[in-house]
């Protein structure tokens, strides 16, 4: 439920996913680190902040995975303002951008003062390779993801965009651009096979 890597503590909050990629470990072995992920149940805000302990030390908490935070709205934002009431850590999220289009309305404005920093799983630069690779749930999910962006660009002061390099199809550059030319905001380059 929470790990360490680095100098940040990760919170996996969702047995679920709106997307299936198929180049994600969380259907054979949902491992990061040595830390086992498979969860059990989806936990409560209560369980999380018991799990969290003394994050005192840390200077991020990251909402991560594998499972998507955002499945778990409301327990997402009770942990997040815990955090901004107990400490001065940044609170991070790593989505893949679908968050208004499963709760069917603009859920960005919720993330003010509570989110610091979001990345955003591009994926790829156009709907058929996305589909391809992420194999989305439901319909215009790539069009929903970048909507999202905007919106989120609002509430969200850091915003990073990814892809994974070494998918057939993906332009890694192509990528870049629409994060630092369409968006204004940074891009990062992952690398297939390496999780965490
Ligand atoms: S959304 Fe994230 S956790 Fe879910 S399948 Fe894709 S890469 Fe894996």
């Amino acid at each position: 439920m929470a790990y360490e890597i680095g100098t940040g503590l990760y919170i996996n909050l969702s047995k679920g996913c709106t997307l299936h990629c198929q180049f994600c470990p969380k259907w054979t072995e949902p491992v990061v680190h040595d830390y086992d992920l498979a969860l059990q149940h989806n936990p409560s805000a209560e369980e999380v902040i018991e799990a969290m302990g003394d994050f005192s030390g840390y200077e991020e908490i990251v909402f991560c995975g594998y499972g998507e935070p955002t499945l778990r709205l409301e327990v997402l934002l009770q942990v997040a303002a815990e955090v901004k009431k107990r400490g001065s850590q940044k609170v991070r999220i790593n989505s893949d951008g679908l968050a208004n289009k499963v709760h069917r309305r603009d859920i960005t404005p919720r993330f003010k003062g509570l989110i610091d920093a979001i990345s955003i799983s591009l994926n790829a630069q156009d709907e058929a390779i996305y589909n391809r690779h992420c194999k989305p749930a439901m319909d215009n999910s790539y069009t929903a993801m970048l909507d999202f962006i905007r919106l989120v660009k609002e509430t969200v002061p850091d915003v990073t965009l990814t892809a994974v390099d070494g998918l057939e199809g993906v332009d890694i550059e192509a990528c870049r651009l629409i994060a630092e030319d369409e968006f204004g905001v940074k891009f990062r380059r992952r690398v297939l096979n390496n999780v965490g």
